[in-house]
């Protein structure tokens, strides 16, 4: 249920319905826009459907929300949401923000030269993974703590921020202490344990959508971070399973413009993941910026074919400089800078 106060409601009048609203169960989380202040209302649905809100004095609307999400809903705030990572990088708002980096963190050296390569084309936010979500148990999973470790010197070496996976809620506050962003991977999309943890965190968190999940579903995996305090939350877009076998994924355009419609939070693209071959990571980037979203998460690797981790689809530096330069040209014709 959102509750759209009136203009000149009074501090007091907010206390008031807050107050008799908890009393019935109601879990309330209030949005303060310029104009209006926004209460959505969390509780068992048929409490809801019985409490009168609209009589408390300072309310001006009461709109049910059907879609079982409500904090991310745009109904609950109409403007987007925007994310700031460390000093002064801002997701959600005019200016797109492109990360970047290797799929897994594989050695110091390696990660200095891709992260030089991608600050000098424009990327602010350095990738790369040190806890590997791989199919087979027999794969490399990543170099743990000392591969965050390298993620962050290389970060401040260079100036970037930095975005790694948590995979287990007993690693968080570990991966909190080497990474800005918190990345939670798509095959742990609807780990709720995970969810209802890194709700709790400080510190901005991207969401990538399960490999089969619904739109529905995924806003409602959104919806537990928000729902456990952590406003923070940024979207991706990363390709889901179809029938089709001749890319690794299909990428969901559509996800991207009705994404921008049904929420306020950011939204980025993975053409990497979204396609799986480097030659088409280009044309997923252009597609996605077309469509609405608020940014690109590309793997870039200087030898993709001795790299540990999905070689077959992260750009060689030169091509990551080229995407960038045809990227800019579509910012540009929908209005946005990069
Ligand atoms: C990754 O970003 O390297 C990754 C494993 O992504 P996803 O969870 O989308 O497969
Ligand atoms: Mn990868």
């Amino acid at each position: 249920m959102i509750v759209i106060l009136k203009s000149d409601v009074t501090e007091e009048q907010i206390q008031h319905i807050l107050k008799k609203t908890e009393n019935l169960g109601l879990k309330a989380n209030i949005s303060r826009g310029v104009e209006k202040t926004v209460i959505g209302f969390i509780g068992p649905e048929d409490v809801l459907r019985v409490t009168p809100l609209e009589i408390y004095p300072g309310v001006e609307q009461v709109i049910p929300v059907l879609a079982q999400y409500k904090l991310v809903s745009r109904e609950f705030k109409k403007d987007n949401s925007i994310v700031t990572v460390g000093e002064g990088i801002q997701i959600g708002g005019n200016q797109l923000v492109v990360m970047a980096g290797p799929c897994s963190i594989e050695d110091l050296e390696k990660t200095r030269s891709i992260a030089g390569a991608i600050k000098k084309a424009g990327a602010t936010i350095l990738r790369g993974g040190a806890f590997k979500p791989r199919t087979s148990p027999y794969e490399f999973q990543g170099l743990g703590e000392e591969g965050l470790k390298i993620l962050s010197d290389v970060g401040k070496e260079f100036g970037l921020a930095t975005i790694t996976e948590v995979m287990d809620p007993r690693d968080i506050d570990l991966v909190c202490r080497y990474a800005d962003i918190l990345q939670l991977g798509a095959r742990n999309m609807q780990n709720h344990s995970l969810l209802k943890e890194i709700g709790k965190v400080k510190k901005p968190v991207m969401l990538k959508r399960g490999i089969s999940a619904t739109i529905n579903e995924w806003l409602m995996s959104a919806e537990y971070i928000l729902a456990n305090g952590n406003y923070d939350v940024i979207l991706c877009e990363r390709g889901i399973r179809t029938f089709e076998t001749a890319t690794r994924n299909t990428l969901d355009i559509n996800a991207v413009a009705l994404v921008k419609k049904l929420s306020h939070l950011p939204i980025i693209v993975d053409p990497s993941h979204g396609t799986g071959r480097w030659e088409l990571v280009a044309s997923g980037a252009k597609a996605g910026v077309a469509a609405g979203c608020d940014g690109l998460m590309i793997e870039v690797h200087e030898n993709p074919e001795e790299a540990i981790s999905d070689g077959q689809q992260s750009l060689l530096p030169e091509k990551f400089q080229s995407m960038m330069d045809d990227v800019k040209k579509i910012a540009q014709a929908v209005s946005r800078t990069i």
